[in-house]
């Protein structure tokens, strides 16, 4: 096999690297319990692979996480003790989806390793407080691709949080200052409502903080939901401190691989102003 992946140098700072996020809506089915989505994960890979670009991956939970974690609402932090067996199901479970996107990236022979986040961030109230940025800088400089994911993680203030793999990447930006952050979602980009339960909803190819600042306000003409106002917020606040951020459908072959090579696949390009 001759993957341009497998010539990822080590390199002295991470200037030029890029964060791809895995979303957990790509990985996995999110409304069937543990239901990996492995031909899509691999064709991915392939395709970090296939540009020969210097990245961190974070993957998202999908339905390893997120349909248990509700069911016990561990979002809400410790409220009873009848959690923590869930707590530790969970976190077992997106280990074991962090283990299976690991083998897909080894066999596209991209030198993966996995950093918990349970192992090495706390979380306060919800947010994500610290992460040991030098696990992923190390890495990186030894010519490693780190991997991390949604988990659960310590919090001083609730006593565990969910930590979502875009906390995760809002710091890794903060810290690393990547070329690109590239979100992998399953529909093409962000829209002006939900594309699955509104079929008017047309494709924005251009998203900044002005657009969101209307969305606050409430005075909105277009409909975006709470979770995706929320993930919008995180990547216009990477994007103001000058990194290219795009949104792509990660279920759409090569558009993943055009967005690593810098080509401007089908998908919205979330800018600061
Ligand atoms: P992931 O797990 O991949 O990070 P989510 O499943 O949390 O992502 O969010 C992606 C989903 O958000 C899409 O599948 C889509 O149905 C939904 N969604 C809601 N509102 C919008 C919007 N305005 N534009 C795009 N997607 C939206």
């Amino acid at each position: 096999m001759s993957r341009r992946g497998l010539f990822i140098r080590a390199s002295s700072c991470s200037n030029g690297m890029m964060i791809v996020k895995l979303g957990g809506s790509v990985i996995t089915r999110k409304d069937r319990y543990r239901s990996f989505r492995r031909e899509v994960t691999r064709r991915l890979a392939g395709e970090i692979a296939d540009s020969g670009e210097r990245v961190m991956i974070v993957h998202g939970a999908g339905s390893f996480g997120h349909l248990l974690a509700a069911k016990h609402a561990l979002h809400e932090g410790r409220r009873s003790e009848k959690q923590i067996p869930a707590l530790a199901r969970v976190m077992q479970d997106v280990r074991d989806l962090d283990m299976k996107v690991i083998k897909e990236l080894a066999d596209a022979l991209l030198p993966a390793v996995s950093i918990p986040p349970a192992a090495c961030a706390r979380m306060k109230a919800g947010v994500l407080d610290t992460l040991d940025v030098r696990l992923f800088r190390d890495y990186i400089q030894l010519g490693a691709v780190p991997v991390t994911f949604g988990d659960v993680v310590l919090d001083d203030v609730k006593g565990f949080s969910i930590c979502s793999g875009d906390q995760i990447i809002r710091m890794l930006a903060k810290e690393f200052a990547p070329k690109r952050v590239i979100f992998c979602a399953d529909v093409d980009g962000v829209y002006t409502a939900d594309p699955k339960s509104d079929q008017k909803a047309k494709l924005l190819r251009k998203v900044d903080s002005t657009y969101l600042r209307k969305l606050s306000r409430g005075t909105s003409y277009v409909d975006v939901t709470g979770g995706m106002h929320g993930k919008l917020s995180n990547m216009v606040e990477i994007a103001e401190r000058g990194t290219e951020v795009l949104v792509i459908n990660g279920l759409e072959k090569g558009r993943l691989r055009a967005a690593l090579e810098g080509k401007e696949p089908v998908g919205t390009r979330v800018v600061g102003v």
